[in-house]
């Protein structure tokens, strides 16, 4: 300190220095172990108050346990006069207790007897400026968006972006605490930064995931990614084993490529991004490669998505029921109709196949779902004065029952349209993701309660279980397509939908074959007696009108 300036002075010029900047400045007296901060640093960090004796304890508390010995060796050489400037980053704990990581930079004063009186200077929150992850301690994703950006492609030559997710960790911060889970990723963050040394540079990304940025290689020969990442898992699994065996956890990668001729860009990290997506999805534990085409293929799903979006936002614009008929064989009339749904996309029609499993993994099939029910109990309603006897079966899928109030939107239907409970039937598609649990079971009965009509679709080709068609209390039992296909041809198709047919019926089921295409295929079905027949040899599913006209009641159809 300038001989000419009274502590006193000194202490004012602090205060008005304090108030002009974001950082804590502070003042650390190494004689008298006397230490005062900007006062703000008081209301943020773990301090009592802003000044204060017995500094070397107090700051010592103040830092996370982890860097307490870096803190105190700096601090040692500090007093010792050994250096003369200090600047370290380490973390600080807030009030919450939480670790921040600071940049604390300053310079040592000696007195007039060459001892180390003052350490003055000030401290900086890393995170603040958006740098640093408190948690992991490396740069966060604003940092690498920034460096990708500035890649220099003059010099630079190939590389990857390498991105590392942990498996569950979400299991990890429930299971045990947000701090085991902090600690896991800082676990990780270590032995990523220890693998890579400086051949890459690692970053924080949100979540769980950190990534490897990896620039000026010479080739991209052999897969020097994929390399990495298993250098990287043999370290998580060593660390592991070392410290961690009650928590252990595996990681997935994903990893996008750039060459030397290549401009990069941001969508670099939506690549990897994509690629460690893959990963999970197939399994976990593993690491995927970038693949454009799939890249497309999900980027043209997701347009779609938000088509179907759009579609349901104007009001299902787009969206319409058409009509296959349902032939009754014992009275050789057309009894009925399943409501099938067609959808547009602007000018082109998409497969149903394509989107009703887009609907149902947005979820959109609930509101979709809800729109077809009122839109075929009222078709049900209009045709019922002409064919009172008129069924119609409305498709319901899983999502509907799983995670929607499907029998209230059915009530409310029902009661408007004021249809019988014999004059609708509905259809759910047999598969895995309908177990026979209890919430399932409970809908299933509220059906059953309210005399309504239910039917297993596509009987044969998923979940097939005799048990299940019991518990679900089915009423009728619709064959799927490819046996129906198969009867001509092939003995053991012809066979099974053979035996299958009276087992049902001796159980007081109906059946339903689907996919009866030619005169061929319904006189060979007909041997067999199902209740009910639908297939393109009747029709295909039609527009509401043009059932109406054609179909709609027509008797002595064979
Ligand atoms: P699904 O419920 O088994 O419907 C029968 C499918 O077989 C319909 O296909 C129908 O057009 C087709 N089909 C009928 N007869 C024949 C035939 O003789 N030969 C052949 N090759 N095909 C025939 P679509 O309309 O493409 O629907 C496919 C699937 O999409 C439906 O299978 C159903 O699982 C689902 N789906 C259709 N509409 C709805 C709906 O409104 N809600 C729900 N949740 N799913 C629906
Ligand atoms: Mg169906
Ligand atoms: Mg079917």
């Amino acid at each position: 300190m300038d001989k000419h300036i009274s502590f006193g002075q000194f202490n004012n010029v602090f205060k008005i220095l304090s108030k002009s900047t974001d950082d804590y400045l502070f003042i650390l007296d190494l004689i008298e172990d006397h230490y005062n901060i900007t006062d703000r640093a008081a209301e943020v960090f773990l301090l009592e108050k802003p000044d204060f004796y017995n500094a070397s304890d107090v700051i010592n508390n103040c830092v996370y346990p982890n860097d307490r010995d870096i803190f105190n060796k700096n601090l040692e050489l500090v007093r010792t006069g050994m250096i003369e400037q200090h600047d370290l980053e380490y973390r600080w704990l807030n009030k919450n207790g939480n670790p921040v990581w600071i940049s604390s930079r300053g310079q040592v004063i000696f007195n007039d007897d060459g001892k180390a009186q003052y350490l003055v200077g000030r401290i900086s929150e890393l995170g603040r400026k958006n740098k640093i992850d408190n948690i992991t301690g490396l740069y966060r994703e604003i940092r690498l968006r920034q460096d990708i950006l500035n890649i220099d492609r003059t010099f630079a030559g190939s590389g990857f972006l390498l991105l590392i997710g942990v498996d569950n960790f979400k299991d990890i911060n429930e299971r045990y605490s947000k701090e085991t889970g902090n600690e896991t990723l800082n676990g990780l963050a270590r032995c990523i930064v220890k693998t890579v040394m400086d051949k890459a540079k690692v970053y924080r990304m949100s979540g769980d995931e950190i990534v490897v940025f990896c620039k000026n290689l010479d080739s991209i020969q052999c897969d020097p990614a994929e390399a990495m990442y298993k250098n990287i898992k043999a370290a998580v699994d060593k660390h592991i084993g070392e410290k961690y065996y009650k928590l252990f956890y595996t990681i997935s990668g994903g990893y996008a490529y750039f060459t030397q001729e290549e401009e990069i860009d941001l969508k670099l990290i939506e690549k990897a991004e994509f690629a460690l997506r893959l990963a999970k999805i197939n399994g976990k534990n593993m690491c995927v490669c970038y693949d454009e085409n799939k890249y497309n293929e999900y980027v043209h799903k997701l347009e779609i998505q938000e088509a179907l979006r759009k579609s349901v936002e104007n009001n299902f614009e787009g969206f319409e029921l058409y009509y296959q008929p349902i032939v009754n064989m014992e009275k050789a009339c057309i009894y009925g109709a399943e409501a099938l749904l067609r959808w547009k996309n602007g000018e082109l029609m998409i497969s149903p196949g394509v989107f009703i499993p887009l609907l149902e993994e947005s979820g959109l099939i609930i509101p979709v779902g809800r729109w077809i029910i009122g839109e075929a109990m009222r078709k049900c309603m209009e045709w019922q004065e002409k064919c009172p006897y008129f069924r119609v079966n409305i498709n319901i899928s899983f999502v509907q029952i799983k995670k929607s109030n499907v029998i209230s939107d059915i009530d409310l239907f029902i009661e408007k349209y004021g249809i019988g409970s014999d004059n609708v039937l509905f259809e759910i598609t047999e598969s895995g993701e309908l177990d026979s649990g209890y919430a399932t079971q409970n809908i299933l009965e509220s059906f059953h309660s309210r005399s309504l009509n239910l039917a297993i679709d596509d009987f044969g080709t998923g979940y097939s279980n005799l048990r299940y068609i019991k518990e679900m209390m089915f009423n009728l039992v619709k064959i799927d397509q490819a046996f129906i296909k198969g009867i001509k041809t092939n003995h053991y198709d012809y066979m099974v939908v053979k035996q299958f047919t009276e087992l049902a019926h001796s159980l007081n089921l109906m059946v339903c074959y689907e996919g009866v295409e030619t005169e061929e295929d319904f006189k060979c079905v007909r041997e067999l007696k199902p209740d009910y027949v639908q297939g393109f040899y009747f029709s295909r599913a039609v527009p509401a009108k043009e059932f109406e006209e054609k179909y709609l009641g027509k008797e002595n159809i064979f």
